[in-house]
């Protein structure tokens, strides 16, 4: 598989056109999409008419981005101009959004062109992409077993070689999960680093759009693209980027870090995801890191926490979702009752779980046990994490507790599934950055495994340069 990086060497240096690397991606999708179902929508021609279009600026000696002519895939949540965006729900079918995100923009202009939209879990909910209205994505390491989620569809993608990038959300893990169960890197900036405007809302004091990328410099290339304020979105932050390609190789000599024994030394974790990271704490160590265990005490309430305010947020957010403004409509005898057909009809099983345990969380009476005691947890979890970051530049723990799982196998129970963000949820609560980097595979089925590198807010360049060590060592490049 070619990178992204040389794709866009190739395309400016005219030793191949844009053109020609769309359709030897678009034929990658034909030929194997139809088993994988990364895609809910490819968009062939209007992918082939921007890489025309690119060419011919490129032959007129007009300057192009970074990202010339490299075929990206985005998450089916993230909203484009005039074409279906669903985010794996039938509640908008039919919706084609007035705008494009602001992500969506950004790519554009950095030359990057999209291929399609990519399947998840029903409004990001989920950590299989099982929770799809359109039915599941598989993992290309193994398609017998899930991609993870809620990104499955964008892990899949990258991992299938049907675009050397592409973009995830991540509310709770659901770009580094993903990421770790397919075998390639996913990163969750820090809140508010890159532009929500025109991601359809989850949880939105959580959220937040991230890359994936076969590798580590991939990564870091297409997080510099989108990275940056946007007065469309008001918690968008307002820092300059941090040069995050430029200090990639600077290596980790000196750098304290922490494994965090609550995310890692517990029960669930399988025995293989903890000797990972063991090895990547001694390949660290190597390279010149002082490496320690570090207990980051409140961590342990993080998914009682999240399954709180998440399921609280997305109550709120999803009421816009009534029949009218957007997508689905199932006419009834009067309004209110065409609203609940339309919601009833329009949402599955998952969703419907998260907007009656939020709006009971949210409700009078309630409101201080559930949703003000679960505020307070994520205030403790962030005074913790501060605790540990006086100590430690940054952090190491296992993305996900164990490696893919069977299509299926956790459909049935929802804590189970929910368990698979046990490491990456207290990222998202603390509003702070992380990276899932590939690092062996386990023992019985050789499927890949994630190490995650948690790092404080606007440390992003910092986490992508131990990730880079981390990978350095596993290839040897
Ligand atoms: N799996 C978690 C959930 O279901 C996280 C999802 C996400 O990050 N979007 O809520």
């Amino acid at each position: 598989m070619t990178s992204a990086r040389e794709i866009a060497a190739a395309v400016t240096a005219r030793e191949r056109s844009a053109r020609e690397v769309i359709d030897e991606h678009l034929a990658r999708i034909d030929e194997h999409d139809g088993e994988l179902h990364a895609f809910n929508v490819v968009i062939a021609d209007e992918a082939r008419a921007a890489a025309e279009a690119l060419d011919a600026r490129i032959a007129a000696g007009e300057p192009v981005g970074p990202l010339a002519g490299v075929p990206v895939a985005l998450k089916d949540n993230l909203c484009t101009r005039g074409i279906p965006t669903t985010c794996s729900s039938r509640i908008l079918e039919g919706w084609r959004p007035p705008y494009d995100a602001t992500v969506v923009n950004r790519l554009r202009a950095a030359g990057a062109i999209a291929v399609g939209k990519t399947n998840l879990d029903e409004f990001a909910m989920g950590s299989s992409t099982e929770n799809s209205a359109f039915g599941p994505t598989r993992n290309p390491r193994d398609t017998t077993r899930v991609p993870g989620g809620s990104s499955g569809g964008s892990a899949a993608a990258v991992a299938a070689g049907f675009a050397p990038l592409a973009l995830g959300s991540d509310t709770g893990g659901s770009i580094r999960q993903p990421a770790a169960l397919c075998g390639v890197v996913g990163m969750k900036p820090t809140y508010g680093a890159v532009s929500r405007y025109g991601l359809i809302a989850f949880a939105s004091s959580l959220d937040q759009i991230g890359p994936f990328a076969a590798d580590v410099t991939d990564a870091a290339l297409l997080l510099e693209a989108m990275w940056g304020h946007d007065r469309m979105d008001s918690t968008s932050i307002s820092d300059d980027l941090v040069p995050i390609s430029a200090d990639l190789e600077r290596g980790v000599r000196g750098l304290r870090i922490g494994i965090v024994e609550e995310l890692t030394d517990v029960e669930g974790i399988a025995a293989d995801v903890r000797a990972a990271v063991e090895r990547a704490a001694g390949a660290l160590e190597a390279a010149g890191a002082k490496v320690e265990r570090v207990s980051v005490p409140a961590t342990v309430h993080g998914l009682d926490a999240y399954y709180l305010i998440a399921p609280a947020e997305a109550s709120s957010n999803l009421a816009r979702y009534d029949g009218v403004r957007y997508g689905l409509r199932c006419d009834d005898e009067d309004v209110q009752h065409m609203n609940a057909r339309t919601r009833g009809e329009g949402f599955g099983a998952e969703v419907k779980r998260r907007i009656m345990l939020g709006t009971y969380a949210l409700s009078a009476g309630y409101y201080d046990a559930y949703y003000g005691q679960a505020q307070r947890v994520r205030t403790l979890i962030i005074r913790d994490f501060a605790r540990a970051y006086e100590r430690f530049d940054v952090l190491l723990s296992p993305t996900s507790p164990t490696v893919a799982f069977e299509l299926g196998a956790k459909t049935a129970d929802p804590l189970a599934m929910y368990l698979s963000d046990v490491c990456t949820i207290p990222t998202n609560l603390a509003g702070h950055c992380a990276i899932s980097v590939p690092f062996g595979v386990d023992s019985e089925l050789g499927l890949p495994i994630g190490v995650q590198v948690l790092g404080r807010e606007l440390a992003d360049a910092l986490i992508f340069r131990v990730a880079r060590a981390i990978e350095l060592s596993v290839s040897g490049a």
